[in-house]
């Protein structure tokens, strides 16, 4: 890890991104209609929670933005400079990945005290393994299957088993969101909005998944949508993420501190308006990503040694 070399231009960069991100999301807070989000607006780091979404960028970014390292002090600054220094060097803990296998290779070469997102397409087959070894796995947010889930639930089980012989001391419980299509298309993965898939998948986590914690419900919803999206007009898709949550808590009897995971870059200010309680932000803090074939989780050093 101490080996891993940091352009310190490119941290410059990726700081001063997450710093008008964070920035964007205490204004959008203000509107928001979450009252615990309103409160956490004034805090140096929004309880809001978000996510760096660092799939197909390399790992020198992702601990530039864990372990930012500090100009050196200077006696001349005013105290709004103060201020968004230390907002700007506050380190991000929650990254997003969206592929097993690079999430398993990073998070072996970062630091443990990074909380992982697990928010791409998910394989039933792969899930056992993302649950036992992925180090620092947070949460995973993409389930959308009965299969998938127990599956899960059999990883983290099995995990817990391994630690426990070796005393560790980590989370009892799997945290994971339920993927809901709320824009109804074939592309996208996801449960049905408020149908029997959705309420036995919940039923299944809350009732028979001893090992995993029904945290949220999450969706990606309609690009065209997003686009469209601002802090003044209302979103469908998370409309309807709002509406499932309703459902699920009125009249399923659901924990009514379920969250809901959605906005991203194109529409996380909307999306905090509309009451979200975690953003999903990965282009405009790092910038376009690279097509998946070329990218990598090394990158290569001056000298051409990877
Ligand atoms: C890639 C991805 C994001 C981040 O998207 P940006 O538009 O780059 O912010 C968020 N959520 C999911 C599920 C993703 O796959």
């Amino acid at each position: 890890m101490s080996s891993l070399k940091i352009n310190p231009q490119r941290a410059a960069e990726l700081l001063e991104n997450l710093a008008a991100v964070r920035a964007r999301i205490r204004v959008a807070q203000k509107t928001s209609k979450s009252t615990a989000a309103v409160a956490s607006a004034d805090s140096t780091e929004p309880r809001l929670r978000l996510v760096a979404v660092s799939k197909l960028k390399p790992v020198s970014d992702i601990l530039a933005l864990h372990r930012p390292s500090l100009p050196p002090h200077d006696h001349s600054q005013t105290p709004q400079d103060a201020h968004r220094e230390k907002s700007e060097y506050t380190p991000q803990t929650h990254f997003g990945e969206n592929y097993v296998q690079e999430l398993l290779e990073k998070s072996r070469l970062l630091p443990a005290s990074i909380k992982w997102h697990f928010i791409g397409g998910l394989q039933s087959n792969k899930c056992t393994m993302l649950a036992r070894d992925v180090k620092g796995l947070w949460a995973v947010e993409s389930v959308d299957s009965v299969k998938k889930a127990k599956a899960l639930e059999k990883g983290w089980k099995e995990r817990k088993t391994r630690e426990k012989e070796r005393q560790e001391g980590e989370e009892e419980q799997l945290r994971v969101f339920v993927q809901i299509n709320t824009s109804g298309e074939e592309s996208k993965s996801g449960v049905e909005p408020k149908s029997n898939d959705l309420l036995s998948l919940c039923r299944l986590i809350r009732d028979e998944c001893p090992h995993l914690r029904l945290q949220g419900l999450m969706t990606i919803g309609a690009i065209a949508r997003s686009k469209a999206t601002t802090p003044e007009t209302e979103n469908e898709d998370f409309v309807k993420l709002q509406e499932n949550r309703g459902w699920l808590v009125d009249e399923h009897g659901f924990d009514a501190g379920l969250e809901l995971s959605m906005g991203m870059s194109d529409d996380f200010e909307g999306a905090i308006v509309q009451g979200s309680d975690e953003v999903r932000v990965g282009t405009t803090i790092f910038g376009a990503r690279p097509p998946r074939k070329e990218a990598k989780v090394l990158e290569e050093t001056e000298d051409g040694k990877g």
